[in-house]
C-alpha cells in the first residue's frame, strides 16, 4: 500500500509524516485535526499501568477504556470521512474505508487487523486482531470507527483466540450505559513553545523518530535500540478515564495513577539517562508528544521541573518518581500540581 512506503531519507512511513505533525509546543497533533493530540507511548508500559491501576483500586477499568476510546475514535473517523470526498466513499464502498483505517492503525503501531465477516444487513461485523497494542483500547477503536462509518451505536466484545490473537465481534445496540456522555475529553489549551527539532529534510518528521522501526505488515513499531514496542495513542481518551475514576472513586485516584506508573518505571534501567542535558530531555519529551519541558533543576537526590502542555501529567509524575528511584535506589516522594493553564509543576525527592 502506498501509505506504508517509507521516506527514502529517514525511513519513517509516509503515512506517519502525512498524518501527524510534531509542533514546537511539545505536542504531536493530527494534521487533519490539529486539536487531536497524540503521544508515542510505550505499549508494555501503558498496559502495565492499566493493570497496576486495577490492582490498586480493585476494579476493572477495561470497559471504561473501551468506552472512552470509542468516543475519541468515532470523532476522529467522522472528521477523516469528511476529509475524503463522499462520492469517493460511496463509489469505492466501505471496504476501502475499512482498508484505509486498517492501514492507518498499522502505521500507528496498533497491530494487525483483519475483517473476518461483515453482515451489514444484521449490523454485525467480526475482526481478528493480531498483537493488538491494547485489547480494550483497540476494541474502542474498532467500535468508534464502525459507529462513525455506519452512523450507529454499537458494542464490541473481544475473545482470545490464540497467543496474542483475538476475535472481536461488533453488534449494534443502544449505548451500553450513561457513562459515555461523561467521558468527554477536556478541551486542550496549548501554550506556544520554541522547541526546534532536527528534522528530516524530505518528510519533515523529527530525525529522532527515525530511531523507531516500523513493521508495516504486522502494525508494530519498535524502539530501534531497546526493542520496546510503541504506539501512537490519543492521550485525551486515557485522561478522560482517569477523570471519570476520580469523580466516581474520589481523590485517591490521582495518587493511585502516579503510584501505578512509579511501580512500572522503578523497575526499568535508567543508566543510559545519566548525564542527559536539559535539551535532550526536552527533545525526547516533545518527540513523544508529552509536552514542553521549560525548566528542570536537579541535584543528586531531587529534581524540580515545569512542563507546559503536559499530556497525561499523572503519568509524567509517576515516571519521574520511578526514574529517580531507579537512579538512587531509594523510594521517591512526588509533589505535583497541574496549574489552571495546564502546566505540570513537579518536585521529586529521593
Ligand atoms: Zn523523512
Amino acid at each position: 500500500m502506498a501509505g506504508s512506503r517509507p521516506c527514502h531519507v529517514c525511513a519513517v512511513p509516509r503515512r506517519i509524516s502525512r498524518s501527524l505533525t510534531w509542533n514546537p509546543e511539545g505536542t504531536i497533533t493530527e494534521t487533519r485535526d490539529p486539536e487531536h493530540r497524540m503521544i508515542l507511548a510505550d505499549v508494555e508500559g501503558i498496559n502495565q499501568l492499566f493493570g497496576n491501576i486495577e490492582n490498586l483500586i480493585g476494579i476493572s477499568i477495561q470497559n471504561m477504556l473501551t468506552e472512552s476510546k470509542a468516543r475519541a475514535t468515532r470523532e476522529f473517523t467522522r472528521k477523516l470521512l469528511r476529509g475524503w470526498k463522499r462520492q469517493v466513499v460511496r463509489r469505492a464502498g466501505l471496504g476501502l474505508v475499512i482498508k484505509r483505517m486498517g492501514g492507518l492503525a498499522r502505521s500507528f503501531g496498533y497491530g494487525d487487523l483483519e475483517v473476518l465477516h461483515v453482515d451489514w444487513r444484521n449490523n454485525r461485523i467480526e475482526w481478528r486482531l493480531r498483537d493488538p497494542y491494547s485489547v480494550p483500547l483497540m476494541c474502542g477503536d474498532l467500535r468508534g470507527a464502525t459507529e462513525a462509518v455506519k452512523d450507529v451505536v454499537g458494542t464490541v466484545e473481544a475473545e482470545p483466540e490464540g497467543e496474542n490473537t483475538y476475535i472481536v465481534r461488533g453488534r449494534l445496540s443502544p449505548p451500553p450505559s450513561g457513562m459515555e456522555e461523561r467521558l468527554t475529553a477536556p478541551a486542550a489549551r496549548v501554550k506556544r513553545g520554541d522547541i526546534t527539532y532536527r528534522r528530516c529534510p524530505d518528510c519533515g518528521v523529527p530525525l529522532r523518530v527515525s530511531g523507531f522501526a516500523w513493521d508495516p505488515d504486522c502494525g508494530i513499531i519498535r524502539d530501534g535500540r531497546t526493542g520496546a514496542r510503541y504506539a501512537f495513542i490519543g492521550p485525551a481518551s486515557i485522561q478522560a478515564v482517569f477523570d471519570e475514576l476520580a469523580s466516581e472513586l474520589g481523590e485517591s485516584i490521582p495518587e493511585a495513577v502516579v503510584e501505578a506508573q512509579r511501580m512500572r518505571v522503578a523497575s526499568l534501567d535508567f543508566e543510559p539517562w545519566r548525564g542527559f542535558a536539559l535539551e535532550k530531555f526536552r527533545d525526547l519529551l516533545g518527540v513523544m508528544g508529552f509536552g514542553n519541558l521549560v525548566s528542570l533543576e536537579s541535584s543528586p537526590d531531587r529534581f524540580t521541573a515545569r512542563i507546559e502542555n503536559a499530556a497525561l501529567p499523572l503519568v509524567i509524575a509517576g515516571t519521574a518518581a520511578g526514574a529517580l528511584e531507579a537512579f538512587t535506589g531509594r523510594r521517591a516522594t512526588t509533589e505535583w500540581t497541574v496549574t489552571p493553564d495546564g502546566d505540570l509543576e513537579l518536585q521529586v525527592t529521593a
